[in-house]
């Protein structure tokens, strides 16, 4: 278990974007046994011997607290407090499988990424460093939109209430969770953007 100052060593360098990134992998922490209720430590990155960051973290019943300073571009320090959910599902042969929910996107995940002053999941880091990619809330919102029109909802702002002939009830019920939720993030974002609460 993780204690103050068990440093954790994650691989640090590489070439591909996401691997040089600070990242935190679930699965890791699982089999150090760091998913533990009141377990805390510091998990630490290094590369080629020099550490590159450390954070330290706190494991509550249904979360991980990840606590940590960040500065843009050598300006001031701000401290950080994050907390991210941890979902389980369970696997077809028996156990579990256990996840972090993306505070930003809400998909499960097994691996968060500090590449910005957040640890999000790398859909989300992908769209953030693109000035390619369009916003993400439109993104989003557009995800929304082409799911909807599947389902035969040619409104945008529409309601999913009818299930097309022949789809699976499963299906549906996926494709309507889906939607929802890509257009409840979509506006929920939009609306921080402009200053407005929803
Ligand atoms: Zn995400």
């Amino acid at each position: 278990m993780g204690g103050i100052g068990s440093g954790s060593w994650f691989r640090g360098c590489s070439k591909t974007t996401t691997e040089s990134q600070h990242r935190v992998d679930i699965r890791w922490l699982k089999k150090q046994g760091y998913l533990v209720p009141g377990s805390f430590g510091v998990l630490s990155w290094a590369c080629r011997g020099e550490q590159t960051g450390f954070i330290n973290y706190r494991m509550k019943e249904d979360r991980i607290v990840l606590i940590y300073r960040h500065r843009i571009n050598g300006g001031e320090w701000e401290d950080v407090e994050q907390h991210i959910s941890i979902d389980q599902t369970s696997c077809n042969y028996g156990g579990y499988r256990t996840w972090f929910l993306c505070p930003r996107c809400l998909k499960r995940v097994a691996i968060i990424y500090g590449a910005g002053k957040y640890f999000l999941c790398h859909h989300c880091y992908d769209l953030t460093y693109s000035s390619q990619q369009e916003a993400w809330e439109d993104r989003m919102l557009r995800k929304s939109r082409i799911i909807k029109a599947r389902l035969g909802v040619k409104n945008p702002i529409g309601r999913i209430i009818f299930k097309p002939k022949g789809m699976h009830q499963k299906t549906f019920d996926r494709l309507r969770f889906q939607a929802e939720r890509c257009e409840y993030i979509g506006w929920i974002n939009m609306g921080r953007k402009l200053g407005i609460k929803f």
